[in-house]
């Protein structure tokens, strides 16, 4: 009997442009797929509660996918090192392969793997696919990582275009022998008492089917208005791929060729080249990750580890629950709590206003999101919470303080994003949704709204939290 190839899936959930899927069933050789469920190699980054419950979904639609193609998926949970070596050991298999990953718990895993796979004469071939170039091969001029996302991204565009997607091999010889498999719903992913992720599945359709249909949505329509309208989080005209593309769903060479034709036409040209640096920052963040993998865990610039960050329970309660009297920064942390997923925009408010306003620790923040996110992905996490908070690498200076207040005004002018997520406002004239406790007390009467009882208070005042927050960074400047 012909030795199999295991392959082992990773965040790279689906079957079209998987190189190491390709390859393997290139092979000649029989291919088993396999999934692990291991909390134990992330350490502190184990899977959060919502990206839990995606897993569950999406691993149900690439077992559909993998049956279609004619194979089951082996479903194991535990440590990966030794999952695979029972299963290496149970098949005979001569080969595992699998999609780089980047994070610097999944490299050491890599390299014990490799060990361990060396001493029984075992090979660990990892593939690239899960970004559009690779973080070595983007260099300075003086063969350095890059800092700055501008040069990073130009020097990018320069390299050759990343490979077109491809199908897999159309004859698919898999493995046939019987191979214990974990079931899917003893993994026990989705919350039930309390079921806090009821009515997700309208929001979401996690799988490689939903990506693809997120991507022509997007294509068909709301690109047209990307460059400007991906401010306006009432708009809602980005792609929201983001889960997708964290767990593989779609590869992002997929998305990269959908794209990049439409640079070429000249009415669409501006929003397909903003769409695609923002791809762009996704690769940032891994290139980042990669090159100071201290970053989810210790400031990229160095004299923030001076910052005095505040411990503050009740205030970080306040923001974690959307209850600190600011409406856009509340509207925020509920469409993070009800759907799993926040806009762009509005994450840059709620991060501020964590990390300037109330001077807690950016790593509460990116803890928080990190459990409640949909697609929470270290690099995009650790990277943006580091640009917000003024210590990451080309991050918005410190004393750029959100005022929570102007940027309602700005983005949501018409209050339709506070009034869809805060709705005891909802009734509030717009000059006043955006700071109640100014409004007039009739106005708040006849609104129904009763400053403290229905609405909070807020609970620092912007002018006082600003000017505090700017001489706490004085510590940090002091020492250069
Ligand atoms: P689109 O505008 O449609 O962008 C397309 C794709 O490009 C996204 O799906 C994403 O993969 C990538 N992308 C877009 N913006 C960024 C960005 N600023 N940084 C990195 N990649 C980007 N993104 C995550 O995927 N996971 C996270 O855990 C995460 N945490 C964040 C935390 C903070 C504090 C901030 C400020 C940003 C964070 N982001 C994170 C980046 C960004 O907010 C999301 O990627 C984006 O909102 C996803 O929505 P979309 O798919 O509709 O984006």
């Amino acid at each position: 009997m012909t030795a199999p190839i295991i392959y082992w899936f990773r965040n790279d959930l689906r079957c079209f442009d998987l190189p190491g899927l390709a390859q393997a069933m290139s092979s000649g050789q029989p291919v088993l797929p396999v999934y692990i469920l291991d909390d134990t190699s992330p350490g502190e980054w184990q899977l959060g509660s919502a990206s839990r419950w995606w897993l569950h979904h999406s691993l149900q639609s690439l077992q559909a996918e993998l049956e279609t193609l004619g194979s089951a998926l082996v479903l194991r949970r535990g440590e990966t090192r030794e999952q695979l070596a029972a299963l290496i050991q149970d098949t005979g298999a001569s080969a595992v392969y699998c999609s780089r990953q980047y994070e610097p718990w999944a490299v050491q895993l890599e390299q014990d793997l490799h060990t361990e796979c060396s001493k029984h004469d075992v090979s660990l071939r990892r593939f690239p696919g899960s970004l559009l170039f690779e973080p070595e091969a983007v260099r300075t001029g003086s063969g350095t990582p890059f800092k700055v996302f501008t040069p990073f991204w130009k020097a990018c565009r320069k390299l050759p275009e990343p490979p077109a997607p491809k199908k897999l091999p159309s004859d698919a010889y898999w493995h046939q022998g019987q191979i214990a498999s974990d079931k899917l719903e003893n993994w026990s992913l989705t919350p039930t008492q309390p079921n806090w992720a009821a009515g997700w599945e309208q929001h979401w359709q996690p799988g490689s089917q939903g990506a693809l249909a997120k991507l022509q949505q997007f294509l068909a329509g709301n690109i047209s208005q990307y460059s400007e309208g991906r401010n306006h989080p009432a708009l809602d005209v980005t792609t929201r791929l983001s889960p997708h593309m964290h767990f593989g769903e779609i590869s992002p060479r997929e998305v990269w060729h959908a794209m990049r034709p439409l640079e070429n036409d000249p009415k669409m040209s501006g929003e397909a080249s903003k769409f695609l640096s923002e791809l762009g920052w996704r690769e940032f963040s891994h290139h980042l990750l990669v090159h100071f993998p201290d970053i989810p865990e210790s400031p990229f610039r160095e004299p923030f580890a001076r910052f005095p960050w505040e411990q503050n329970a009740k205030a970080l309660e306040s923001w974690q629950r959307g209850q600190t009297g600011y409406p856009m920064v509340d509207a925020g942390m509920r469409e993070l709590w009800q759907t799993g997923y926040m806009h762009n925009r509005v994450r840059m408010i709620v991060a501020s206003f964590l990390t300037k306003h109330l001077r807690i620790h950016w790593r509460e923040g990116q803890a928080w999101f990190w459990d409640t996110l949909l697609d929470a992905d270290l690099a995009n996490n650790s990277c943006g919470w580091q640009w917000v908070a003024g210590s990451g690498a080309d991050a918005a200076p410190y004393f750029r303080i959100f005022n929570p207040i102007t940027q309602g005004e700005k983005f949501d002018a018409d209050g339709e994003y506070i009034r869809q997520w805060v709705p005891e406002l909802s009734a509030l004239p717009n000059r006043y949704i955006f700071a109640p406790w100014e409004a007039p007390e009739e106005a708040l009467e006849k609104a129904g709204v009763a400053i403290g009882t229905s609405y909070p208070i807020p609970i620092v005042e912007h002018r006082v939290a600003r000017e505090a927050a700017l001489d706490a960074y004085g510590t940090v400047r002091a020492g250069g």
